[in-house]
């Protein structure tokens, strides 16, 4: 979905949209603005530059069923390439347990596809040395690669220090590169070694450590531009558990007027209201926490807009017998979408706003006719969009949601990570910038 092209403009999973040089990265995210150095900076020519990407692709049958983020890494990569750049790639693949080459995690098929896409970006090909990021092959390789060379790494959780952010496996790389790129946004809440260890040890030997064009991309629109809203401002949350986005409800309600609310997690809230569920999925340790949210949403003055009708079935399957109910639902029913009403109700506040912020399915968007409601919010987002609102979605099911229904070029942003962004939302910080240089 990201078109492979070799300008430097910040074609983010959406659309094309001139960078802003401003990125704010916050402790807690206050509204302390800060610069991080970007590629587009630095000299070169010449140089290895050690790029961390996030190729950690969906693989069904050895083959990549999206390749969305191989897709979203290729303007930094072309950026170093085109200036005569040596670009070296990291990422890891699945969870292998760090004993080695495991045939099931290798990067080879990312390999392929990455050099199918590069294209003759990549004059030599795509380096894709031995089994082992580390060893003597793969450091040859290394060394030895031409200007406008691309070498991948195999999987870096073939190592075991990898995940446990070990110093001595980052001083390893530490001394390949000489430039430090992080363009894995969907890794920066982790303290991974090749995500913070390795950029703090190059560091230390006065390289320079600086962000990607995704990277940037994302921190733009996560915290930049959410920090410095246009209102009205509406996140709205869905999928399956409270429990999960407790932190992400608490602090998008210090910053949005309203808060819409759907997907199973709805009826934690609407059962704290008194209202019957049937067979829903209810949380039932969090209902008291829910009427706690609803109570402090309205003493700040601030809208939670809940489903008000639901699309229901009478078991979790497909092709399950459906019905629509207005208020309670029965016993023997679940709610497995928001109804109609509800779709119009949520659309209208969604288009009327200026700034959204989505994360999660309104329904069981992979199981029609439960994808409704999900679909008829994509549609609102995108409504918002060409209105000039910025619309930003974040959170993988949300982010196969809009791709599902074609849409994804249609919002200002569709963010590539799960985990890292919601921990934006939750107003966390993401450790790994603190090692990327600021400008
Ligand atoms: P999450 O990972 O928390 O964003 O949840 C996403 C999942 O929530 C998706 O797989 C949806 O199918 C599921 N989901 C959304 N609404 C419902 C619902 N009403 N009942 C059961 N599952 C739901």
């Amino acid at each position: 979905m990201i078109a492979s092209h070799c300008s430097e403009t910040n074609r983010t999973m959406g659309s094309i949209r001139p960078f802003t040089q401003t990125v704010s990265r916050v402790a807690s995210y206050s509204a302390r603005p800060m610069r991080k150095l970007r590629i587009d900076s630095m000299e070169v020519a010449g140089k290895r530059v050690f790029i961390r990407v996030d190729f950690n692709v969906p693989l069904e049958g050895g083959v990549i069923s999206d390749d969305r983020r191989i897709k979203a890494c290729l303007p930094t990569i072309r950026s170093v390439l085109s200036r005569g750049g040596r670009a070296v790639l990291a990422s890891h693949l699945g969870r292998p347990e760090g004993k080695g080459f495991e045939a099931e995690y290798s990067l080879a098929p990312v390999a392929r596809r990455l050099a199918e896409l590069l294209g003759a970006d990549a004059p030599f090909g795509v380096g894709f040395p031995s089994n082992n990021c580390t060893d003597p092959d793969a450091r040859t390789a290394v060394l030895e690669m031409p200007d406008h060379g691309v070498v991948l790494l195999e999987n870096l959780r073939f190592e075991k220090g990898e995940k446990k952010g070990d110093g001595a496996f980052a001083e390893k790389l530490a001394g390949l590169c000489d430039l430090y790129v992080n363009d894995a946004f969907g890794t920066s809440h982790r303290a991974d070694a090749s995500m913070y260890a390795l950029p703090l040890a190059m560091r230390q030997r006065g390289k320079p450590c600086v962000s990607g064009f995704l990277l940037s991309a994302e921190l733009d629109y996560l915290i930049a531009r959410i920090a410095a809203a246009q209102r009205p401002f509406t996140a709205i949350l869905g999928g399956a558990k409270v429990s999960d986005k407790i932190m992400a409800i608490e602090n998008l309600l210090t910053k949005v007027d309203r808060l819409i609310i759907g997907g199973a997690m709805a009826y934690t809230f609407l059962r704290a209201q008194g209202v019957a569920t049937g067979n829903s999925l209810v949380e039932a340790d969090k209902v008291e926490l829910a009427a706690s949210i609803l109570a402090a949403a309205k003493a700040k003055g601030k809208q939670i807009l809940l489903p008000s009708d639901h699309s229901c079935g009478k078991e979790f399957k497909t092709g399950t017998e459906s019905k629509d109910f207005v208020g309670a639902i029965p016993d023997g029913w679940m709610g497995l979408d928001i109804g109609p009403a509800t779709r119009a109700q949520f659309t209208a506040a969604i288009r009327s706003s200026k700034t959204v912020v989505w994360n999660g399915p309104m329904g069981v968007f992979e199981m029609p006719p439960f994808d409704a409601g999900t679909r008829a919010i994509a549609d609102a987002v995108v409504a918002a969009t060409k209105l000039g609102a910025i619309t930003i979605a974040g959170g993988g099911d949300t982010a196969a949601a809009v791709e599902q229904f074609g849409v994804a070029e249609q919002l200002s942003h569709v963010s590539t990570g799960g985990g890292a962004s919601l921990e934006v939302l939750e107003g966390k910080k993401l450790i790994c910038l603190d090692a990327i240089d600021d400008a």
